[in-house]
C-alpha cells in the first residue's frame, strides 16, 4: 500500500491550516483562528481514520512475500473459499479451521 498518502494528507492539512492561520494573523479575525483549529483537528482525525482503514485492510491481505520466504502454503477456506495461509490454521475471514491439503 502507498505509504505516501498519509504524508501528503498531513502536508495538505498543515498548508491549509497555515494559510488559515495567516489570514487570522493578517486580518485579525478570530473566525479564522477557529477555522485553523477546526482544520487541524479534522485533518488529524481523517488521517487517523485513513491509517486505521489501511491497517485493517493490511491485516486481511496475504503477505505473499512472507509466503515465499517461509515456504508457507496457500489454501482456500472450506467455508468461505477465500484465500488463506495454511499455517495460520484458521481462516482469517470467517474463523473456519483450514484443512491441510498442501497445494504449492
Ligand atoms: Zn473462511
Amino acid at each position: 500500500m502507498n505509504r505516501r498518502v498519509p504524508l501528503l494528507m498531513l502536508g495538505l492539512v498543515v498548508i491549509v491550516s497555515a494559510i488559515s492561520f495567516l489570514i487570522f494573523y493578517i486580518e485579525e479575525s478570530i473566525f479564522f483562528l477557529f477555522v485553523t483549529i477546526f482544520l487541524l483537528v479534522a485533518g488529524t482525525i481523517s488521517i487517523v481514520i485513513v491509517q486505521a482503514i489501511d491497517l485493517a485492510k493490511h491485516e486481511k491481505m496475504i503477505d505473499y512475500e512472507m509466503v515465499e520466504k517461509y515456504h508457507l502454503h496457500l489454501v482456500d477456506c472450506p467455508a468461505c473459499e477465500k484465500e488463506n495461509i495454511l499455517e495460520d490454521q484458521y481462516c482469517r475471514f470467517c474463523g473456519e479451521q483450514l484443512k491441510g491439503e498442501k497445494d504449492v
